[in-house]
């Protein structure tokens, strides 16, 4: 996992150094299944979940502005100075998987769109930091929606965090927010347990809507949407996430 998590962040580091004004979404898909197919990976979101009905066809989800998640690469998606544009990834390397996203600026952007993407960020670090051996998981789904709507944003209900390993997606499901009839929010963290924490924050409501294409999920108000994950484990002392360089 620590090998799966590292071809994500390197995936990564090339998505912050190809974003800028002009740049398609689909140049950015091509350039990162290129470089986890050079790592001996496999893109483990193209084809996923593998119904033959509508599979997703791509390496990354590239969700623009009021896009959170799962927005489709295509040519013909270009991206404009003062966007922000989320990206998220997953690899699998000798069937261990690594998940992480990151919202990125192009080129100069507002400065409520920066302060939504430091409210998402640090809603992901301050519950990584909290993800301790004996807590429950409840106590990191409190932190990340305190650390986001003490900022005066909004945590995405519809989407979660998971724990991910030898799938993209196991039990348990991680909540962004505080809901005391999830089974899963009492669950207490061992050492070991590997996790995929990801912080969905719009700049409005939490509530969503999916595309017609079956896959882009945008804002119910259209107003923008940040999203950051990692893949990290619990151990005996801080966490240690796996998804960075
Ligand atoms: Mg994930």
């Amino acid at each position: 996992m620590r090998k799966a998590g590292r071809i994500v962040a390197e995936v990564h580091e090339l998505m912050r150094r190809l974003i800028r004004p002009g740049v398609s979404t689909a140049e950015l898909d091509a350039a990162a299944e290129e470089l986890i197919r050079h790592r001996n990976a496999i893109p483990a979101f193209k084809g996923y979940p593998h119904t033959g009905h509508n599979d997703f066809p791509a390496t990354i989800c590239a969700s623009i502005n009021e896009e959170l998640v799962h927005g489709i690469p295509r040519p013909d998606r270009v991206l404009h100075e003062g966007d922000i544009i989320s990206i998220d990834v997953g690899a699998i390397y000798q069937g261990y998987y690594g998940d992480g996203a990151w919202t990125y600026p192009v080129g100069e952007i507002s400065e409520e769109a920066q302060r939504l993407l430091d409210a998402t960020e640090g809603a992901l670090f301050a519950g990584i930091e909290a993800a301790r051996a004996g807590r429950r998981l409840g106590d990191v789904s409190a932190v990340v929606q305190r650390h986001v709507e003490e900022r005066g944003f909004s945590v995405v209900r519809e989407y979660t965090g998971h724990g991910v390993g030898r799938e993209m997606h196991e039990p348990p499901q991680i909540l962004n927010y505080v809901n005391r009839r999830d089974p899963d929010s009492r669950i207490v963290l061992r050492p070991g347990m590997t996790l995929a924490l990801e912080p969905m924050v719009n700049a409005g409501t939490w509530r969503t809507k999916v595309l017609s294409d079956g896959w882009t999920v945008v804002t119910a108000d259209g107003r923008l949407s940040a999203h950051f994950e990692h893949t990290f484990a619990v151990t005996d002392g801080e966490p240690e996430i796996l998804t960075r360089l």
